[in-house]
């Protein structure tokens, strides 16, 4: 995917730059195609997935997304369920 490596530089993956889409796309200004692009790229990286899992706003937003059926069902799915067992994980750590 050549454009993903535009996007996102795939092997010089940016943590700093995902975060500050997800700002912008959380301000619902990116574009249908960047917004499944930026999902996608949190769902490779565990560190961008655990920093959004405890961000409420992201959650609904990706189930929104999934209502909305902009970005295949399958990768709303894989990165919600990831987000689950991140809250879960926390919980448990959290909990005596
Ligand atoms: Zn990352």
């Amino acid at each position: 995917m050549k454009r993903d490596l535009k996007i996102f530089g795939i092997g010089g993956h940016n943590c700093k730059s995902v975060v500050e889409k997800v700002e912008i796309l959380l301000d619902g200004e990116l574009d249908k195609e960047t917004e499944c692009q930026l999902i996608k790229e949190i769902n490779k990286c565990p560190s961008c997935l655990e920093h959004y899992a405890i961000d409420d706003a992201f959650k609904k937003f990706v189930k929104n997304k999934i209502d909305r059926k902009n970005c295949t069902k399958d990768l709303k799915d894989e990165i919600l369920n990831k987000i689950k067992h991140i809250d879960t994980e926390s919980e448990d750590a959290i909990e005596p």
